[in-house]
């Protein structure tokens, strides 16, 4: 376990920061160059409404978020503006033509977006999962968020300085999945969105995916992956599907074809005990995500029950 806030000078400390370095080391990934980018896009606007259906009950719930990243990214900055990203993301959602189904699907998911839009042509700045989710939050409800590189965990403790809704953590994501569960409300949603530079993410992610039902029955899990490598998604499909875990949901949308083992050619959602509403709510924003956001021959989508409801076999 990381604890990033151990005395300084003391011997947690100096464990704390052998640690630090050990996870800083093997920890490349940065955000903030693809912030609001297309697979941002799916995973926040289905967060949102996620949280939304949460909000449908009177009684508190939390919100745990394992892998947060740093919760608002400057798109002006020289790392979002290396691979501006966001611009065949969210940049491609805002100028799209919206259809009333549509704009209804968004809305909860653009309010947050254009809070952060300050007038300019372009966007400035972009929303990333702890935001969301805080702004999404009643009083009563609260919310967990867990980063562990250094810089990232530093950045997301000031931006909820003082905020006695939110809790910031520096663990390591796939011990904090099994530690703060179950959560003390009893409702709630887990979001797991490892950046998948490691090999055995996905194992890691099923293992996870497991670990968090047997804790967290009730509660909404949704786990974040990418769809590189088709063998890859469909071995990780069959494996959370022979889990037996009640109510598995999938969303897949991809931009083209998958072609490589080694392009991001789209991203999935495997969601544990989704909001009865959300299927049908995907009936419109996933043909206006997959047309909108395509980059090549052979986008598409796809919704679909791995265990209960209406599952079909893997
Ligand atoms: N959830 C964020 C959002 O939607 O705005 C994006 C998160 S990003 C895809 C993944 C984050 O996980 C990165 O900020 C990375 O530093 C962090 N990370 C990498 N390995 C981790 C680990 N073992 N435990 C916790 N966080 C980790």
């Amino acid at each position: 376990m990381v604890e990033v806030m151990a005395a300084r000078g003391s011997p947690q400390a100096a464990m704390t920061q052998f640690v630090l370095n050990t996870l800083e080391s093997d920890m490349n990934y940065r955000h903030v160059y693809h912030a609001g980018n297309f697979a941002d896009v799916l995973k926040h606007a289905v967060l949102a409404l996620v949280i939304e259906h949460l909000k449908l009950k009177p009684a508190p719930f939390r919100v745990v978020d394992t892998h947060a990243g740093i919760g608002l990214y400057d798109l002006t900055s020289e790392e979002a503006q290396k691979t501006a990203e966001w611009k065949d993301g969210i940049g491609r959602v805002l100028a799209a033509k919206r259809s009333p189904a549509v704009e209804t699907a968004l809305a909860p998911y653009l309010a947050i977006v254009d809070e952060e839009h300050d007038g300019g042509a372009e966007l400035a700045r972009y929303p990333g999962s702890p935001l969301i989710a805080r702004r999404l939050l009643r009083e009563g409800d609260t919310l967990v968020v867990n980063e562990a590189h250094p810089a990232d965990h530093e950045t997301l403790q000031d931006l909820f300085h003082r905020d006695k809704q939110v809790k910031v953590l520096g663990l390591d994501g796939w011990t904090a999945l099994k530690s703060l569960l179950p959560p003390k409300e009893r409702r709630g949603l887990v979001l797991v969105d490892p950046p998948f530079e490691e090999p055995g993410e996905f194992q890691r992610m099923a293992d996870g995916l497991d670990a968090a039902a047997r804790r967290f029955a009730t509660g909404t899990v949704m786990m974040w992956y990418p769809i590189k490598d088709q063998r890859a998604v469909d071995r990780f499909r069959r494996s959370v599907t022979a889990l037996a875990i009640p109510k598995l949901y999938s969303i897949e949308v991809t931009i083209r074809a998958v072609r490589t083992t080694t392009e991001l050619s789209g991203s999935g959602l495997l969601i544990l005990n989704p909001p009865f509403t959300l299927p049908g709510k995907l009936d419109a924003l996933l043909p206006f995500l997959a047309k909108t956001l395509a980059r090549g021959q052979g986008a598409g989508f796809r919704a679909d029950w791995l265990t209960g409801e209406h599952a079909s076999p893997a």
